[in-house]
């Protein structure tokens, strides 16, 4: 099993030679940036969630907050999945010139 979120980097001329997984490094500016993203958006749908929970509770399901909910959610659900894919591909070494190789 490789470890993520570890890497052998040394500070020499081929700095990735030692790193286990250099397609999806923990050093990746990209990465970081892809999983800064995900992050940003589970953060979102959690709230949203939350929000269309406390919505239902009340019982004010026709509400414009309740449409806006909705639908950021499908939406949210969806870029999520994407991003994800995305990442499995990166993973799987699907996605070329994407980490440090
Ligand atoms: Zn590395």
């Amino acid at each position: 099993m490789i470890d993520y979120n570890e890497c052998y980097y040394s500070p020499g001329t081929d700095k990735h030679s030692c790193c286990t997984h250099p397609n999806y490094c923990i050093f990746n500016p990209k990465r970081i940036q892809l999983e800064k993203r995900i992050h940003n958006l589970e953060k979102e749908l959690h709230y949203r969630n939350k929000s269309l929970h406390f919505l239902k509770k009340e019982g004010t399901h026709n509400t414009l907050d309740y449409e806006t909910n909705t639908s950021r959610i499908k939406i949210l659900n969806n870029d999520l999945k994407e991003l994800r894919k995305f990442r499995d591909k990166i993973i799987k070494k699907e996605v070329k010139a994407y980490g440090f190789i």
